[in-house]
């Protein structure tokens, strides 16, 4: 956390433009889930008009349409504080549109490659098909995180490079490409996983308090548990 402070920053960046699906879901399980190990939480709220804090903990970006992903993207470059807070070592969950504008490269509604964000080394093109639907996927072993369930809706595809690596190996549904989904580098991690992703999936919740607080204490399952094993058992 901020050596000022004991309170646990979680930036939720453009709630205006990225926040298809209820991404707001994982502000709210985020925020829950460290108070309930007892840690302060302050969340902030930042629109697209908004200058991007430097100092938060954990940056959450969601899911847009193509055009407001674009807006997103030319300001979060022009203003600069993500990437700053992300190379002081802030953690950052993006989601969809959100992962794509982290990365190098996505394409806007015409396939035309834009720049994005650059704190992640993915690339993102447009594919023949929309990817809609249920999507499952087992998380990288080294993360402790297990099998993830989500929803996506995405024309886009995703290829990851050296720089950072697959979040997870993709079971059902389409992800990056039909073989992964998601990607991860350093404390910056972005998925194609609505549903919301966190409150489907506490334990992605609880990566992202780890690589900010430490140890934290187990929680007894509880609805978001539930929620994750109903999910799973309805797919597969
Ligand atoms: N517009 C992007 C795409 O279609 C992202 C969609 C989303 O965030 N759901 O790939």
């Amino acid at each position: 956390m901020s050596d000022t402070s004991s309170t646990l920053r979680i930036v939720w960046i453009y709630p205006d433009l990225l926040s298809t699906y209820g991404d707001q879901g994982n502000v709210l399980v985020l925020r829950r889930r460290a108070e309930l190990r007892g840690i302060p939480t302050e969340v902030v709220r930042v629109h697209s008009s908004d200058p991007v804090p430097v100092e938060g903990d954990i940056y959450l970006l969601g899911g847009g349409e193509d055009r407001p992903q674009i807006l997103a993207a030319q300001r979060l470059r022009a203003d600069g504080g993500l990437k700053r807070a992300a190379e002081r070592g802030a953690a950052v969950f993006a989601v969809c549109a959100g992962y794509q504008i982290i990365g190098e490269t996505y394409g806007d509604d015409a396939a035309n490659p834009l720049p994005g964000v650059g704190i992640l080394d993915v690339r993102s093109g447009r594919g023949d098909t929309r990817a809609v639907g249920e999507i499952v996927a087992d998380v990288d072993p080294a993360l402790g995180v297990g099998r993830i369930t989500g929803f996506e809706n995405h024309q886009g595809r995703t290829s990851v490079g050296p720089s950072a690596k697959p979040l997870s190996t993709t079971v059902l549904g389409i992800g990056n490409d039909g073989a992964t989904e998601g990607a991860y580098q350093g404390q910056v991690l972005g998925t194609y996983l609505h549903g919301p992703a966190l409150p489907r999936n506490p334990a992605l919740a609880d990566l992202l308090l780890r690589w900010r607080v430490g140890d934290i204490q187990p929680l007894p399952p509880s609805w978001g548990e539930r929620l994750h094993d109903e999910r799973l058992a309805a797919v597969l």
